[in-house]
C-alpha cells in the first residue's frame, strides 16, 4: 500500500534541502518504493500563502499523511507578526495536533568529521548518543502562562510545569524500547532534588523500568549532564528528559559533533507516524546561496525509513551513502576542512545520490 509523505520545506534553506531530500525520495520510488508525495506550505510561508503559519490544507494534508518531512521554518521578516502569527507556532501546532509527543535526536561523531568538534578528539571519536525529549508536555505547554501585573504595578512573567504520570510512562517507554535496540543503556535526566515534577517523573521512569530488566537505568540531575555531555559525552548510550531539559541539552550534544548541518531528528506519536527534520533552523543568513548542507535533512529521510516506514535496509544504505561522500572529502562550507573540496548544496544532494545509484 502506498504511502503519503508530506513535504514541508518551510523557511529559508529549508526550500533548498527538501529538495535534495525529495531527489532521494524520487529515488527510492524509482527502485520500487510506493511513496505518495504532496508538499504544502508552512511556517512563514504558510503565513504568506494563508495568512497563518499552519493552514488548515497543510493541517489536513499532515493528519492524512504517514509521515512528514519538514525543512525548517522562521525569518527575520515573520519577526514583528503576532505571537500566534509567527512561524515557530506553525511547528509547535504540528507537534501538538499531531501529538508527536517523543522526539529522537542522535548526536552522532562521523569519523570522517572527527576534526570539526570542539573537543579533543579522543573525547569525541565514535560518539553515538540518542537523547529522546519529551515534546508536547512541560513547561512549553503548561497552563496557566503569560504576563501579568501585580498590585504593585510591577510585571511578572509566568509559565507553568506540569507532567502526568501517563506522560513521563509513555516517554519512558519509546526511551526504553530505543535503549533495547542500542547498548542497552538509558540515563533519566531530571531535577528531583528541587522540582515536585522531576520526583514523579524519576518515580515514573524506575516503575517502567522494572518492565526492562536487560536495560541498565540511570539517573542525573540536568545540570550534572550539561558538565558530563561535554567531560566524557561517550559515558552515555541513550538519555531521556523532559522538553526544556531535552532542548538545551540535546543542542549541547549537537555541538559536540562539530555542525548542526548534519544532525537529523525524528518526532513520533503513538503509533510511529513520525515528523523528520533537521535540527537546525532556516539559516537566514546563507538561504539562497546554495550553500546550506542538505545532509542532515537527507539523513532524516533515513531515519523516516527507519522508524516510520520499516525500511531499515534502505535506512541503513542511505546512511553508507552519506558515509561514502565524506569519505571522498566532498564538504559543503560549514564541514571544510583542509584537503577536502568544497561544493554546494545541489551538488552535495547530487553526490549523495550518485552512490545510491
Ligand atoms: P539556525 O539553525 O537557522 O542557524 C544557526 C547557524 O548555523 C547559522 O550560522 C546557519 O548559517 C548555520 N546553519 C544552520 N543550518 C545549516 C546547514 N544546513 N548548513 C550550513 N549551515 C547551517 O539557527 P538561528 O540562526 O538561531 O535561527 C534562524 C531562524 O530559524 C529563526 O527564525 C529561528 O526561529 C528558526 N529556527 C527554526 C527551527 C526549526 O524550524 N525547527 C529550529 C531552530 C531555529
Amino acid at each position: 500500500m502506498s504511502k503519503k509523505i508530506a513535504i514541508l520545506p518551510g523557511d529559508g534553506i529549508g526550500v533548498e534541502i527538501v529538495a535534495e531530500a525529495v531527489k532521494v525520495l524520487e529515488h527510492l520510488k524509482s527502485e520500487g518504493l510506493d511513496l505518495e508525495l504532496t508538499e504544502a506550505p508552512v511556517g512563514g510561508a504558510g503565513y504568506d500563502a494563508a495568512g497563518k503559519p499552519l493552514p488548515d490544507e497543510t493541517l489536513a494534508l499532515v493528519k492524512d499523511a504517514d509521515s512528514i518531512l519538514l525543512g525548517a521554518v522562521g525569518g527575520p521578516q515573520y519577526e514583528a507578526l503576532p505571537r500566534e502569527l509567527r512561524p515557530e507556532r506553525g511547528l509547535l501546532g504540528l507537534r501538538s495536533e499531531l501529538g508527536l509527543f517523543a522526539n529522537l535526536r542522535p548526536a552522532i561523531l562521523y569519523p570522517q568529521l572527527a576534526d570539526a568538534s570542539s573537543l579533543k578528539p579522543e573525547v569525541v571519536a565514535g560518539l553515538d548518543i540518542m537523547i529522546v525529549r519529551e515534546l508536547t508536555g512541560g513547561i512549553y505547554f503548561g497552563e496557566p502562562r503569560g504576563i501579568r501585573t501585580k498590585e504593585n504595578g510591577e510585571r511578572e512573567g509566568y509559565n507553568t510545569l506540569v507532567y502526568s504520570e501517563s506522560e513521563v510512562d509513555r516517554i519512558s517507554r519509546v526511551a526504553f524500547d530505543i535503549a533495547m535496540k542500542r547498548g542497552k543503556k538509558l540515563c533519566s535526566v531530571d531535577k528531583a532534588n528541587v522540582l515536585e515534577v522531576s520526583e514523579l517523573w524519576r518515580e515514573t521512569v524506575v516503575k517502567v523500568g522494572e518492565e526492562y530488566n536487560d536495560v541498565e537505568l540511570s539517573h542525573m540531575y540536568v545540570d550534572n549532564a550539561a558538565m558530563q555531555l561535554v567531560k566524557w559525552p561517550k559515558q552515555f548510550d541513550v538519555m531521556v528528559t523532559k522538553n526544556m531539559f531535552g532542548d538545551i541539552l540535546s543542542d549541547a550534544a549537537a555541538m559536540l559533533t562539530g555542525s548542526i548541518g548534519m544532525l537529523p531528528s525524528a518526532s513520533l506519536d503513538a503509533n510511529s507516524k513520525g515528523m523528520y527534520e533537521p535540527i537546525h533552523g532556516s539559516a537566514p543568513d546563507i538561504a539562497g546561496k546554495g550553500v546550506a548542507n542538505p545532509l542532515a535533512t537527507i539523513l532524516s529521510v533515513a531515519m523516516m525509513l527507519r522508524y516510520s516506514l520499516d525500511q531499515p535496509a534502505l535506512a541503513d544504505k542511505i546512511d553508507a551513502a552519506v558515509g561514502r561522500v565524506l569519505d571522498k572529502g566532498l564538504r559543503t562550507p560549514d564541514i571544510m576542512a583542509a584537503g577536502c573540496k568544497q561544493i554546494g548544496t545541489v551538488e552535495m544532494g547530487d553526490a549523495v545520490m550518485a552512490e545510491l545509484a
